[in-house]
């Protein structure tokens, strides 16, 4: 990306009035989902449900002067959930889960023109960026050029216009000379002072002119917080990058903590503790009763009490253990005891980590912010295919057994497809393994984009693939798949010397009351059948 080209722009005065006002409210939605951003790194706090509420009600009415009909009726949702909820205390776990859902929805409506639905996840900031040059075209040309990627960027040339604006607004990241100003280091001075007011310090892309460059300045730099120390030129297309990276806001799923403790008393501490940095609870006081919780509370880490009637920690964590399932569950045990020996036992029976009680909330929120966040990585290694990213074999069918158990104790129906790629042999043949490899991407893709976020999709073996539908009817089923199947089989894959068109048959089974092993099997029965009929087509099993 060295040459950045505009394209002169096509639409006409109205369309592009309509897309900045458009604009305009998507910039208010993504300080809505911003603020609710920081509670998942911060902790709640009266001033920032204030703030929360605050731009929730901006939005609002953003969205209804503009007519954002998707952006205020989620608003206003959000509104509702803040209102029902006591302010006195910290959110719960069902309005944690409320308001995650209501963010995740609205950060479909907060993209930027360009970004795939893949990237869901991720959202661009709303905040500005800075930049400060002693070179003024340079950063002239840099603001332009930011422009272009639909980056908000401001140049500043002075101090003094530098601090104004600051106290404004505070930006997303500063691009900085280091003798911004003309004094050595006085641009790394002018970060140092307003690092001084922020409790999260402001990333800093840091340019300095090559005859200045000395270890003391880049030292001095790094202790600033800055994350690039560039020399030779600033080159656009890098610094975008950067700025990207830095910028994004990632919206993970909150943590999902299962509390084992015999003393409710404790339990509603660690529980409340919890809640308030936007972690989600389950509290359970009947040891004995912890595996059926297990089963339907997706666990990312326990936290146990060592000492309780029936069973201790140890014991129980040995049991836990004992299924595969649960094997990469993080445990932590919580408890009184003091002496090393029997916490270190403890660690030996399968606990991960070992916290003493009273214990500071602080050093609780952070340990289960770490722990999770690693436990999160290695479990997504664990299970994932590594070509497509999708869920590998054994874990889609572990999965499965527990959509068949939900589905039992909610009665929803449950469908299950199985997909399996035509004549890929020739495709391979034809055109290569790697052209092969890149058309399965290529379907997970297409699947992931088309495919909800509660629905599983597992990669079963080479070029067959499994899909999860809970909570589906037959029909529902029938004709979504039948939709994507249309679809891909009209995606022009490139390749050489000509595109190729490549189509796939899916066997569907709907649960009956069986079990997971025998939906597969019948899943398996229904594709075989959709490939004796001619492929590029969807078969429903019928019975025996
Ligand atoms: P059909 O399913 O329509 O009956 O025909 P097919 O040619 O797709 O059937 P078959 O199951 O016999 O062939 C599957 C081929 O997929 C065989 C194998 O070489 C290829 N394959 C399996 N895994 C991969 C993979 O990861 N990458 C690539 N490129 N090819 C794979
Ligand atoms: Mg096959
Ligand atoms: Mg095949």
């Amino acid at each position: 990306m060295t040459e950045l080209v505009v394209k002169p722009s096509t639409t006409s005065q109205t369309a592009r009035l309509k897309d900045h006002f458009a604009q305009r409210v998507t910039n208010r939605a993504r300080q809505v989902i911003e603020c609710w951003h920081r509670l998942n790194t911060e902790h709640w706090s009266k001033q920032w449900l204030t703030e929360f509420q605050r731009a929730n009600e901006k939005l609002l009415k953003y969205a209804e002067r503009f007519k954002q009909q998707a952006h205020s009726d989620i608003a206003k949702q959000i509104s509702d959930v803040l209102h029902n909820f006591n302010k006195e205390k910290a959110p719960d776990s069902d309005v944690i889960r409320h308001l995650n859902d209501l963010i995740i929805k609205l950060s479909y409506t907060a993209l930027r023109k360009g970004d795939t639905t893949v990237q869901i996840t991720s959202i661009p900031t709303s905040k500005p960026v800075y930049i400060s040059l002693n070179h003024f075209s340079m950063a002239t040309k840099l603001l332009k050029q930011m422009e272009y990627f639909g980056l908000r960027a401001k140049v500043f040339h002075t101090h003094d216009e530098f601090m104004k604006g600051f106290e404004n607004r505070h930006p997303a990241v500063i691009v900085m000379d280091v003798d911004f100003g003309g004094e050595k280091r006085a641009g790394i001075e002018l970060i140092n002072n307003i690092q001084a007011q922020k409790e999260t310090p402001i990333p800093i892309l840091f340019y300095c002119h090559e005859e200045e460059d000395d270890i003391l300045t880049r030292l001095a730099a790094a202790r600033a917080n800055g994350c690039e120390f560039y020399t030779h030129g600033l080159e656009a297309g890098h610094v975008i990058e950067r700025v990207e990276q830095l910028t994004r806001i990632t919206l993970n799923d909150p943590y999902r903590v299962l509390i084992v403790d015999d003393s409710k008393a404790q339990a509603y501490f660690t529980q409340s503790t919890l809640n308030k940095a936007g972690i989600i609870t389950q509290v359970v006081t009947k040891p004995l009763e912890v595996l059926d919780v297990l089963e339907k509370f997706d666990t990312d880490l326990i936290i146990m009490d060592m000492y309780m009637p029936d069973c201790n920690g140890m014991e129980l964590a040995k049991v836990i253990r004992q299924q595969e399932k649960y094997v990469s569950i993080p445990i932590i045990y919580l408890s009184a005891e003091g002496d090393i020996d029997k916490q270190l036992a403890a660690m030996g029976e399968g606990g991960d980590d070992f916290l003493t009680k009273p214990i500071k909330p602080r050093h609780l929120i952070m340990t289960v912010r770490n722990r999770g966040e690693r436990a999160r990585t290695l479990l997504s290694r664990m299970i994932r295919d590594s070509l497509t990213g999708l869920y590998n074999h054994t874990y889609t069918l572990q999965q499965l057994q527990t959509e068949v158990m939900r589905s039992e104790e909610y009665k929803h129906p449950l469908a299950f497809a199985m997909i399996d790629i035509d004549k890929f042999k020739s495709v391979n043949d034809t055109y290569g393994h790697p052209m092969g490899d890149r058309v399965i991407k290529s379907l997970a893709l297409f699947l992931k984009q088309r495919l909800r976020k509660t629905d599983t999709i597992g990669r079963y073996g080479g070029e067959e693939f499994a899909i999860i539908l809970p909570n589906t009817e037959q029909q529902a089923a029938l004709g979504l798949l039948d939709d994507i199947r249309e679809h891909f089989s009209q995606m022009k894959q490139p390749a050489h010397p000509t595109d190729l068109q490549v189509t796939f048959s899916c066997g569907l089974a709907m649960f009956n009351g069986s079990n997971g092993e025998q939906l597969s099997v019948q899943a398996d029965k229904a594709l075989y059948e959709a490939k004796h009929a001619g492929r590029n087509c969807v078969k429903v099993y019928q019975g025996s």
